[in-house]
């Protein structure tokens, strides 16, 4: 070697040799560290594969077990050893096994999929899984699926207790307006095959208020179940009674062979609603007003019949109420006369500066701290003075006037608003909440007028949230991202009356869930709202969400509720929505005792339009949507 290295012809090739030496154990070095890498990730994967709270199982192409984590085991009842080897689909419930193998196939083709399917457990029971398939891809090729599996049980349960408080009205356990309007729908639909009639009787109390005011809400409520029971026996087991509104009940008779048979059955609710109720050894004397509708063979639409039935009790009303009517065609002009009116007056309430904004104090619970305000249109009428929201926004939503009106609340909220920001009555996190009608957000260009109020204004989008129901949310994703882009946070108002699924909450990525007031008021009376109220919270924080909780009257609502966990809550206790003149004073201290606030009168001093006549509500629609 020496040698070889002495002669100068040698030397280059003893570099070479040297230099690929170097090579050959730098790349020896490489691999190593390459090989030491590889093993870090394997092993990083491994223990994400293992110590996954849900249970995952690697499966080959064959749909064979090939690995299975602990998670499983918690699951199934099952040892992962005990799994591997044996098709996945052993695990899974027969009715479910052809969706599932599905599911598998769809990943196994590239496409990662979700699906709900079951799992029998150890003791028997099925457990509702959300199973999402995911493909293996090795070398750009599919190689096998990760199935992961998470117990859904308690979310489907939840769903279905939502679902039938969603259908039933939790005072009288009758089915609401909703199941209601779909049993209509389904009768006609039957009776049009069979060649016979169907009898809607609308039952409108006379009456109720004054008590329920005088002698209180316990008073009314058992009133109101009391009218329940005596309705229910008026009719068939086939029949529906409702309960639609506060004091207001439907009844659907499935099948009757003339008008004569409506007319007897609302002559006895006639009878036994004007039958004294005793409740703490008081008698209380209501009365029905009862409008009759029945059906003829060419009737398809059920809003056609709800209509008609509608007319009919009006006229009982106006006539002194205590008695029943059957619809007539001459009925019409006086309804169509009544929403006419309105409308055109509420064209020109905008003008005339008739409308005007409340705002409602949002609070955290736990230190009573004041995080924002929902404002609340009101419309001082010529004649029938303030007005609530439920007299005049039913009737702007049959027109493009509600997206002027809402237009108009937003314009109004995020200059009213930005005034107390420049005033430096509100710290940064302060925000406005403001309702959206389901009408507007349909509109092809509602964003961009959302966008174009927050620039006209200069309103912070960061401080706006807009609440919409979860019917028009769940039609439009799209536009709940494009709101989202815009900086606005998005509630879900009203949220559990009216859907059924929870599912979509996670695809839908709003910020806020406003959980409905009815959920609040029968906390005490209902252990079953308890259970709810607590899952929504747990959901809430599951989804990364916020939860705002309506209708808080009094402290032991309170109490419960911060038992529960706590959250941002809304409601008389904390004060009635107020104008905006007065905002400025409850806010400017930053925080609001429970009760603090005096309540101005009853309802704010504010009331439901009567159309002549003294009927309670304007005619509406309520069978759509449904
Ligand atoms: P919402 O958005 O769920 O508003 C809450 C309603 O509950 C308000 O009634 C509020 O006054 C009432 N409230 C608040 N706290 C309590 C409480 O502790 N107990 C009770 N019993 N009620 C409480 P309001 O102002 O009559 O509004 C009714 C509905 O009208 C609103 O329900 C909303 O859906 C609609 N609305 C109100 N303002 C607007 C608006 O500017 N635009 C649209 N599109 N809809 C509006
Ligand atoms: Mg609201
Ligand atoms: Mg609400």
């Amino acid at each position: 070697m020496q040698e070889l290295l002495q002669h100068p012809a040698s030397f280059p090739v003893a570099c070479g040799l040297l230099g690929a030496m170097l090579f050959v154990w730098r790349s020896y070095l490489l691999v190593g560290e390459g090989r030491r890498a590889l093993e870090l990730k394997r092993q990083e994967h491994e223990s994400l594969f293992a110590r996954h709270v849900d249970a995952v199982i690697a499966v080959d192409t064959s749909g064979t077990v090939e690995r299975a984590n602990a998670a499983v085991t918690e699951l199934t009842g099952l040892r992962a050893v005990d799994l591997v080897g044996r098709p996945f689909m052993d695990l899974i419930a027969k009715p479910v096994r052809m969706k599932t193998a599905q599911a598998l196939k769809t990943a196994l083709d590239g496409r990662q999929n979700t699906i709900e399917t079951e799992v029998p457990q150890p003791m028997g029971e099925i457990a509702e899984i959300e199973l999402t398939s995911v493909p293996i891809v090795v070398n750009r090729e599919v190689v096998g699926t990760f199935e992961i599996l998470r117990d859904a049980t308690e979310r489907k349960k939840l769903e279905r207790e939502l679902e039938n408080r969603a259908l039933h009205d939790y005072l009288t356990r009758l089915p609401n307006r909703a199941l209601f309007a779909d049993r209509l729908k389904h009768a006609l639909r039957r009776r049009r095959r069979d060649g016979d009639y169907v009898a809607l009787l609308y039952v409108d109390l006379d009456r109720f208020k004054p008590i329920n005011d005088r002698a209180g809400h316990a008073v009314g409520d058992e009133i109101l179940r009391e009218v329940s029971a005596r309705l229910r026996t008026v009719v068939r087991d086939a029949d529906t009674v409702a309960r639609i509104g506060g004091d207001e009940f439907a009844v659907l008779l499935e099948t009757v062979d003339s008008e004569t048979q409506a007319i007897t059955a609302a002559e006895r609710i006639v009878a036994l609603v004007r039958s004294p109720v005793t409740v703490d050894g008081e008698e209380h004397q209501v009365g029905a007003s009862v409008g009759i509708a029945v059906s003829s063979p060419s009737t398809e639409d059920p809003e056609q019949l709800v209509h008609q039935a509608d007319l009919a009790m009006y006229d009982a009303k106006r006539r002194g109420g205590f008695q029943y009517r059957l619809y007539s065609h001459e009925l019409e002009q006086v309804g169509s006369d009544w929403s006419h009116r309105l409308e055109t007056q509420l064209r020109r309430a905008v003008d005339r500066n008739e409308l005007e904004l409340e705002y409602q104090p949002i609070v955290e619970s736990e230190n009573c701290r004041i995080v924002g305000v929902e404002a609340l249109v009101r419309w001082t009428h010529p004649e029938h003075g303030p007005l609530l929201p439920a007299s005049f926004i039913p009737i702007a939503e049959e027109s493009s006037l509600i997206t002027e009106l809402d237009r108009w609340v937003l314009d109004h909220g995020c200059r009213e608003v930005r005034r107390l920001v420049e005033f430096g009555l509100v710290d940064e996190e302060f925000f406005l909440s403001a309702n959206l009608s389901a009408r507007h957000f349909e509109e092809p260009d509602f964003v961009n007028t959302v966008s174009d109020i927050l620039l006209r204004t200069s309103f912070d989008p960061a401080r706006l949230q807009l609440e919409i129901t979860e019917s028009s949310a769940g039609g439009d994703t799209d536009k709940v991202k494009r709101l989202k882009e815009l900086g606005v946070k998005v509630a879900i108002d009203d949220f559990g009356t009216g859907f059924s699924s929870l599912s979509y909450l996670r695809d839908l990525d709003v910020d806020v869930l406003k959980v409905d007031k009815s959920f609040v008021f029968s906390l005490g009376a209902d252990p079953a709202s308890v259970a709810i109220v607590r899952t929504i919270l747990t959901l809430a924080e599951m989804l990364n969400l916020e939860v705002i909780v309506e209708g808080i009257e009094d402290e032991k609502q309170l109490a419960q509720l911060e038992d529960l966990g706590g959250s941002l809550v809304q409601g008389y206790l904390f004060g009635r929505p107020v104008p905006g003149g007065a905002l400025a004073g409850i806010i400017s201290s930053g925080t609001i005792e429970p009760g603090s606030v005096p309540d101005p009168a009853p309802h704010g001093g504010l009331s439901l339009v009567d159309p002549p006549g003294g009927v309670p509500d304007p005619p509406r629609k309520w069978v759509s949507g449904a």
